[in-house]
């Protein structure tokens, strides 16, 4: 079976595409390698470099492969950025879609797997959040990542076409290899930054804001490992392949961690005193995001195999410590 791995040189992509791999697939990425990197995809995958909002580009790979599903993570996914530059995330996460979904109708391809995120959700109505819950997105990148599984629907309902959207919580880690892992320019992310510290790249952490109705005052975040990602969208690729219908699903732990104690779980794991200020609040956070996955369990099959705080860091600083500039352009 031969899969179009859209954004497969991206952090999420590129693991997606090591199991896809391991786990015997042919694998076809597409990559316009504007936050991607060469040097992460996989040397076994046939890739285009090229963009998905070109027709005439992602038509041409449709002709010259012969695809039989889609997983879809070519997207811009910075919540502060889409916040200053809103129509960048309309265009490339929006336009895009419609341009490629317009190709797959063309090229009669079935199924997608879609990258979406927590942030479809918004202000939690409780925890854990089910897929049922209201969704109400605080910034533009949630609500671009809600408009395009719209789009999937009614794509779907028209054409026939089947979807599985996947809304992750908060993706860390590295691969085991050791050859890809987690490299944003600018970095956001809460884990990485906090390694930039024992790196020398940083001389402390921020800690946005400790007056949240925690237990310590710090958000609530629920931490899953890229590659317990990368496994939901094969099983999802298999569900849909199998006969399932289009579905949402949650992908997360199930448990949360206080900002405190990722911080302290780093410490112990680099064996450095990862000094840490407190900063006021990030506009937007939500004070806990917590997952109920329990219908990618029941329905996918799907049981995450790192779930516990200290192994998923660990993973991600024999990234960092071993590519502390990240990826070479
Ligand atoms: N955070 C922090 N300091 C940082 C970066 C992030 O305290 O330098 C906090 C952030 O406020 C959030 C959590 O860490 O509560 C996770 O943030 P991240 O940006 O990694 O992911 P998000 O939950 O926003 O998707």
């Amino acid at each position: 079976m031969t899969i179009l791995v859209l954004g497969g040189a991206g952090y999420i992509g590129s693991h997606t595409v090591y199991e896809l791999i391991d786990n015997g697939y042919d694998v076809v990425i597409a990559d316009n390698l504007e936050t991607g990197y060469k040097a992460a995809v996989h040397p076994k995958a046939r890739f285009y470099q090229g963009d998905i909002r070109n027709r005439d580009f992602i038509d041409s790979v449709f002709d010259q492969e012969k695809i039989d599903g889609v997983i879809h993570f070519a997207a811009n996914s910075l919540v502060g950025e889409s916040m200053t530059k809103p129509l960048k995330y309309y265009d490339n996460n929006l336009c895009g879609t419609k341009v490629l979904l317009e190709s797959m109708v063309a090229h009669d391809i079935k199924y997608i797997v879609f990258s979406s995120t927590a942030a479809t959700y918004g202000e939690p109505e409780r925890i854990p959040i089910m897929e049922e819950d209201r969704t109400y997105p605080t910034n533009c990148y949630g609500e671009t990542k809600l408009s395009m599984e719209k789009m999937f629907k009614w794509t779907s309902l028209a054409h026939g076409m089947k979807f599985v959207s996947l809304r992750y919580f908060n993706a860390c880690g590295a691969h085991k290899s050791g050859q890809i892992g987690e490299a944003h320019n600018p970095e956001s992310h809460l884990i990485p930054l906090i390694l930039q510290v024992p790196n020398g790249k940083r001389p402390e952490i921020s800690i946005f804001g400790d007056d949240y109705d925690t237990k310590d005052g710090t958000c609530i975040r629920d931490y899953i490992h890229v590659t317990d990602l990368s496994q939901a969208h094969i099983l999802a690729m298999e569900y849909l392949v199998k006969g399932g219908d289009n579905a949402i699903f949650n992908l997360g732990n199930g448990v949360g961690f206080t900002v405190n104690e990722v911080i302290e779980t780093a410490r112990k794991v680099t064996g450095h005193p990862i000094p840490a200020k407190v900063c006021p609040r990030r506009a937007g956070d939500p004070a806990q995001l917590i997952a109920s996955s329990q219908k990618a369990r029941d329905i996918l099959g799907w049981k995450p195999q790192y779930d516990d705080l200290e192994t998923i860091i660990s993973s991600a600083w024999n990234w960092h410590k071993n590519h502390p500039n990240g990826f070479d352009k």
